[in-house]
C-alpha cells in the first residue's frame, strides 16, 4: 500500500533547490562580458531595503532593526555604488521593485536619494511600473506624497489580515479599522494598489478569509496577493502552533479562488490575482526568465542565465570596498535552462509546450512524463494541445509539482545530463528528495 507523504512546498523558493548543485560559480567579470557581447537588455530593477521595526511572529524576510540613521543613508549609498557598475550593460529599466524589509522605514532623505540615484544610474522608462513594497504603520500622508512625487505609481501594501485576534497571532500592529481608513487614503494617492493577505493561519476559518477579501474589494484593491503561511521552524508563530490540517488550507484556497473570481479577478500568477489593471510586472519577469537586477543586501537576480546572490546583511554588503564585485554569481548550464523555464512558468498556472521545443528543442511532455502522468491522474493538470494547463486543485500543489518536475529530470536522468561527479549527484539526490519529501513511501 501507498502513503502519500507528498510535501505542500508553500515557496516558488522550493522549486529552486534542484538546480543548486547544477549552478557554476563564476567571477562577476565573466558576467559583464558575457552581457557585453548581448547588448543592453530590457530589464526589471530589484532594490532590498533589509530594515524594519516589525515584530511579527512569521517573518522569514531578509530583514534587521535599523541601527542608526547613519547607517541606512551609508546602505543607500552602497547600493547606488553598485548601481554604479550596471548602468551599461541594463537598459532600459521596465520596472522597478523595492523590497523589504519595510522600504518606506527609510527616512524621506534616504527614499529621496535612492530614488534620485537610480535614475541617475539607469534609464528608467516613462512609463515604468515603479512599485515599492510598505506596511501601514509606516505610511504618514507626508510619505506618500513623497512617493508619488518620486514616481512611485504602485504601492504593495502588507496586511495580512483585518481580523483583530489573527493580527495579534501574526504580531502585526494596529487594528484592523486604523489599517482600512489608511488604506482608503492610499488609494486616492496612487494609481495601482496591492495587498498582501496570508491564509492557513493558526485559527483562521475560511469565513475569516472572506471577510478580509470582501475589505479588500470594497477598498478597491487592483492587486491582491494570496500566500499561506509559512510554518518556518525558526519564526515565533511555528514554536507556539502546529500548521493546520492541509485540508483546511487546500478548502480555503479553493474558497478564495472561486470568491475572487466571481468579484472580477483573475489569476496572475498562484498567488496573484488582478482585477485586470494590475500587471505586477516584476513578477513576470522572474517567471520567464526575463533580465532582473537585484541590488542590495539579500537581492537576487537573474541575468544571462545566471542568478546574482547578495550577502544577506546590511553590515556585510556595506563592508564590501568594491561594490562592482558584490554580487556572487551562479551560472545556470545551458542543458538545465528548459528545465528552469519549464519550471518558471508553474507560476503562471501553465506551461507552453510550443516555446521550449523551438528555443531548445526540448521536449517537456518527455522530459516530466511521469510527473505529468500522475499530475493528471490526480485531476491537478491537464495536457491540452500545446499548453499544460494546472487545474484549481493543481494551483494549489504549484510549487510541489514544480519541484517534482525539476526532479525528475535532473536528478531520475531523464536527460543524461548529470555533469555533476556520480558521488556528489546521489548525495545531491538524497538532501533534495528528503528536503522536498516529494517521494511516496511503501508500507505494508
Ligand atoms: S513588517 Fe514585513 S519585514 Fe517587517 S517583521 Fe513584519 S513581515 Fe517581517
Amino acid at each position: 500500500m501507498e502513503s502519500n507523504t507528498r510535501k505542500w512546498l508553500k515557496s516558488h523558493h522550493d522549486t529552486l533547490f534542484p538546480f543548486f548543485p547544477y549552478l557554476k560559480k563564476k567571477r562577476i567579470e565573466w558576467l559583464f562580458d558575457r552581457l557585453e557581447q548581448k547588448g543592453p537588455e530590457k530589464g526589471a530593477l530589484y532594490v532590498h531595503i533589509p530594515f524594519c521595526t516589525g515584530k511579527c511572529t512569521f517573518c522569514i524576510l531578509t530583514k534587521e532593526l535599523p541601527s542608526h540613521p547613519s547607517h541606512t543613508t551609508k546602505y543607500v549609498n552602497s547600493v547606488l555604488e553598485e548601481a554604479s557598475a550596471w548602468g551599461d550593460y541594463f537598459s532600459p529599466v521596465e520596472t522597478v521593485y523595492i523590497g523589504g524589509g519595510t522600504p518606506t522605514s527609510l527616512s524621506s532623505e534616504d527614499l529621496k536619494l535612492l530614488f534620485t540615484g537610480l535614475r541617475e544610474h539607469f534609464q528608467i522608462e516613462p512609463d515604468a511600473e515603479i512599485s515599492v513594497e510598505t506596511t501601514v504603520s509606516e505610511l504618514t500622508e507626508a510619505k506618500m506624497n513623497l512617493l508619488v512625487e518620486l514616481g512611485v505609481n504602485r504601492l504593495s501594501v502588507g496586511v495580512q489580515t483585518f481580523n483583530r485576534g489573527l493580527r495579534k497571532t501574526l504580531g502585526r500592529r494596529g487594528e484592523g479599522e486604523e489599517v482600512i481608513e489608511k488604506l482608503n487614503t492610499v488609494r486616492a494617492f496612487f494609481p495601482l494598489l496591492s495587498i498582501d493577505l496570508l491564509y492557513d493561519i493558526p485559527g483562521q476559518g475560511k469565513s475569516d478569509v472572506i471577510t478580509d477579501l470582501q475589505k479588500v474589494i470594497e477598498i478597491g484593491t487592483d492587486g491582491v496577493s494570496l500566500y499561506p503561511l509559512i510554518y518556518s521552524p525558526k519564526t515565533a508563530i511555528s514554536k507556539k502552533f502546529e500548521a493546520p490540517p492541509i485540508e483546511t488550507a487546500k478548502g480555503a484556497f479553493g474558497t478564495v479562488k472561486s470568491f475572487l473570481e466571481d468579484n472580477g479577478y483573475r489569476h496572475l500568477n498562484i498567488n496573484h490575482f488582478t482585477n485586470g489593471r494590475d500587471k505586477f510586472q516584476y513578477s513576470t519577469y522572474f517567471n520567464r526568465l526575463g533580465n532582473v537586477l537585484g541590488l542590495g543586501a539579500g537581492a537576487t537576480g537573474f541575468l544571462a542565465d545566471c542568478f546574482l546572490k547578495h550577502p544577506s546583511t546590511s553590515g556585510k554588503y556595506i563592508q564590501n570596498k568594491n561594490k562592482n564585485t558584490v554580487g556572487n554569481v551562479f551560472n545556470v548550464p545551458e542543458n538545465v535552462i528548459p528545465v528552469l523555464w519549464c519550471v518558471s512558468q508553474i507560476q503562471y498556472g501553465r506551461i507552453d509546450i510550443e516555446t521550449p521545443r523551438r528555443e531548445w528543442g526540448f521536449e517537456p511532455l518527455e522530459a516530466f512524463a511521469g510527473t505529468l502522468k500522475r499530475g493528471v491522474d490526480r485531476g491537478e493538470l491537464i495536457i491540452a494541445k500545446n499548453i499544460i494547463e494546472l487545474t484549481s486543485e493543481g494551483m494549489f500543489w504549484a510549487n510541489t509539482i514544480g519541484a517534482e518536475m525539476a526532479v525528475e529530470y535532473l536528478y531520475n536522468g531523464k536527460g543524461n545530463l548529470v555533469s555533476l561527479e556520480e558521488s556528489t549527484a546521489k548525495i545531491a539526490k538524497t538532501i533534495m528528495l528528503n528536503k522536498l519529501r516529494l517521494r511516496s513511501k511503501r508500507r505494508n
